[in-house]
């Protein structure tokens, strides 16, 4: 059977747009190579964006989320609320949350290469083979899709996360509902974020400096500023993931096949936030393939990036952020006092 759109990874980004297309009454496969629910590394932050996309049941909300709090090299500390609160959330329970309504359950399979038909495109799995006439590359930043898009991330930071239990009177009095970015190492940063009853604590630095992650979150957990804060919390896990640093690809599609999520690039580098623009480049790439299918004259590229940049998703190409701010202290320090100065303003 030849499905009208596969859908490779049922993350945000691929969930999304599996629920568009069923909106949209159309025909879909959706397939991941876990079982849900699954982990993924990640600081679960979701800014208030995120209401505007669905409602998020309390059950899965660790904690709700005022806003920023930066630290500098200088010590400088910027506060930075939301208009409106966002939220925490922990992964395994946030993305089963958004598959599990889905008409059409996830498929495990594992797709390890997608050739393209002409008419469809077969893609290949370690559970056997899928055949589609549109593909939405949704899993995440070791695509396969990307890889018949002849394109790649330049741009990747390698990230390493501790997770800690804590008595929760700690986690409020010394965090609070804040997710706290700290700009203190070359080329990247590291972050505290709250949930129930812990903490999560992460690095990430640009692949190209060849960073021992390992080493470096290590400094991190014991530098003076940090170190207190989790004193007395019990290590639970630790992990490692990659984050694309540069913004959307310039080239997101070839032929019916559409790049969303961390695929394409879509993470704005400052924050590593990517899960609400995961979320948002999924319902557009179904939105886009569907009008498509009802008529093939228009130009699939052309129409996803026009879609994407009135989505405002584009700007998130800021492809020098980390060097132009976080490659020295010096320099982060100027940063800080310019997101000082900007928050004494607002
Ligand atoms: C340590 C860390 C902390 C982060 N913290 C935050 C944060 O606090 N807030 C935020 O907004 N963003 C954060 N991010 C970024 C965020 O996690 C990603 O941007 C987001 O998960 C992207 O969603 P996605 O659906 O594109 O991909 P993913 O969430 O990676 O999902 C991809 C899915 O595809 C599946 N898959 C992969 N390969 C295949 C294959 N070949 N065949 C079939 N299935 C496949 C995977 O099993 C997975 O389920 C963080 C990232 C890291 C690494």
């Amino acid at each position: 059977m030849i499905h009208d759109y596969a859908i490779v990874g049922s993350g945000p980004a691929g969930a999304m747009a599996a629920r568009k297309l069923e909106e949209l009454g159309a025909n879909y496969i959706i397939l991941d190579r876990s079982e849900f629910p699954r982990n993924k590394p990640c600081a679960g932050v979701l800014s208030p964006k995120i209401h505007s996309l669905l409602d998020i049941p309390e059950d899965i909300i660790e904690r709700p989320l005022k806003g920023y709090r930066v630290f500098g090299p200088s010590k400088d500390v910027v506060e930075s609320s939301f208009p409106e609160p966002g939220c925490i959330v922990q992964r395994d329970k946030f993305d089963e949350f958004l598959i599990k309504d889905l008409k059409n359950s996830v498929v495990k399979n594992h797709i390890f290469e997608i050739e393209d038909m002409d008419d469809h495109y077969l893609l290949k799995g370690r559970s056997g083979d899928v055949e589609a006439k549109y593909v939405i590359g949704a899993e995440g930043t070791a695509s396969v899709a990307r890889r018949v898009c002849d394109t790649q991330i330049d741009k990747i930071a390698i990230s390493a996360q501790y997770e800690f239990s804590l008595d929760e009177d700690m986690v409020d009095d010394r965090i609070g509902n804040w997710f706290e970015v700290y700009y203190l190492m070359e080329y990247g940063y590291g972050w505290i974020s709250p949930m129930k009853g812990g903490v999560k604590v992460g690095i990430g630095i640009l692949s190209d400096r060849k960073p021992d992650i390992w080493g470096m979150i290590e400094l991190f957990i014991n530098n003076p500023l940090v170190a207190p804060k989790i004193d007395e919390g019990t290590l639970l896990r630790k992990e490692a993931h990659s984050i694309p640093m540069s913004g959307p690809l310039s080239t997101l599609s070839s032929g019916r096949i559409l790049l969303t999520g961390d695929a394409g690039g879509f993470v704005y580098p400052g924050t590593g936030e990517g899960i609400y623009y995961a979320m948002r480049s999924g319902q557009i790439a179904a939105e886009i393939t569907f009008e498509h299918m009802g008529n093939n004259d228009i130009d699939l590229a052309k129409a996803y990036d026009e879609k994407l940049e009135a989505a405002g998703l584009l700007g998130l190409r800021d492809v020098g952020f980390i060097e132009e701010n976080l490659a020295s202290p010096e320099k982060a320090d100027k940063y800080v006092k310019r997101l000082k100065f900007l928050a004494s303003r607002s």
